[in-house]
């Protein structure tokens, strides 16, 4: 390990990630952001963000993250790629184990967000990525142009996924396991009126069909009120049933309650009963989850480990 210890370590490079690299650089600290998988997050997996404050005009996803990247970078940021696997806080300074490396931190900021639920139903494994399914119209929407696809789910994120797909495909199946999308209204009402889109209410996905590592050929469905099921003549199928928190290799140093989302202590939505690390976005809110939110949780996240730092290295 090298000697170095750095005043804070970043995990993540999604809106609270960067917020926070944006605040701590502001104020001289130098911040190592660690950026995993999927640098800048599920923003830039979206297309148009619309509700971002200070953008009238909606503004791409990748670009706000670009637009982010660069912000925080001209403060002094310091970006270097690796996964965390685990974290030793037993002693001060802290111990962040990446595969290949370990790296001391002052201050730790986990913003490692939330990565895509998947449904667990046959076939959907072995046609994931490139071969049919996918968690990603963004990405591989224009793959299916005049083709029929599935949307599988009913929030915010189906209904997005399923409009954006209508610019490709010949007709998109919603398939939601209620009777009505638990959307924002407006997103809502934008899905169930598109001509495109066909929504196939009360049921759930049984099985991907098709030739097995290859393609999809279609979507068993079950009616739930019916128990009848249909294959939907699909080509792509995009599951958008939620996400599932990034927190495993930190939980002996945060609680996270049962569905694995970090929860916050009495005092504060950021700091955990560790002191000097702390929690934002996406991996600690499973009740907003919000680019803004997870950007305000960011810029909290910053100021309290600044705050810290300054009183423990004062004391
Ligand atoms: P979500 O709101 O948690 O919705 C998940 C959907 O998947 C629900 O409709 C749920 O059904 C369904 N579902 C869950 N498990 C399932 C399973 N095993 N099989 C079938 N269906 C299943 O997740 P989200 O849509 O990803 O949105 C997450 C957050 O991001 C929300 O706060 C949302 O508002 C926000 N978001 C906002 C925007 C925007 O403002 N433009 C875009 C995307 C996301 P039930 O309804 O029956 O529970």
């Amino acid at each position: 390990m090298s000697d170095k210890v750095e005043n804070v370590v970043i995990v993540g490079t999604g809106c609270a990630g960067l917020t926070a690299a944006i605040y701590t650089g502001r104020a001289n600290l130098n911040p190592l952001v660690l950026e995993g998988v999927m640098p800048g997050g599920q923003l830039t997996t979206t297309s148009e963000v619309e509700n971002f404050p200070g953008f009238p005009e909606g503004i791409d996803g990748y670009q706000l993250m670009q637009n982010l990247r660069k912000q925080a970078e001209k403060f002094g940021t310091r970006y270097e790629s690796g996964s965390v696997v685990g974290v030793d806080t037993s002693s001060w300074p802290y111990t962040l184990q990446l595969a290949d490396r370990a790296i001391k931190a002052k201050t730790i900021i986990v913003a490692t967000g939330a990565s895509p639920r998947l449904t667990g139903v046959p076939g959907e494994k072995e046609l994931y990525g490139g071969k049919g399914v996918t968690t990603c119209a963004t990405c591989d929407g224009a793959f299916y142009r005049n083709m029929e696809v599935a949307v599988i789910g009913g929030g915010d994120s189906a209904a997005e996924e399923a409009l954006f797909l209508t610019r490709f495909a010949s007709k998109v199946y919603l398939v939601h396991r209620r009777d009505s999308l638990r959307a924002s209204k407006i997103m809502a009402d934008r899905a169930t009126s598109h001509p495109k889109i066909q929504m196939v209410w009360d049921s759930v996905p049984v099985s991907v069909e098709g030739v097995p590592e290859d393609s999809v050929s279609g979507l068993k469905v079950k009616n739930l009120k019916t128990n009848a099921e249909s294959v939907l003549p699909v080509k792509g199928v995009f599951v958008a049933i939620g996400h599932i928190p990034n927190t495993a290799p930190f939980k002996s140093a945060a609680d996270t309650d049962e569905e694995g989302y970090f929860v916050p202590t009495a005092h504060s939505q950021v700091k955990t009963k560790t002191a000097g690390l702390y929690v934002a976005g996406d991996c600690a809110d499973h009740h907003y989850r919000q680019a803004i939110t997870a950007a305000g949780m960011g810029c909290q996240a910053a100021i309290e480990a600044e705050r810290w730092l300054a009183e423990k290295e004062s004391a």
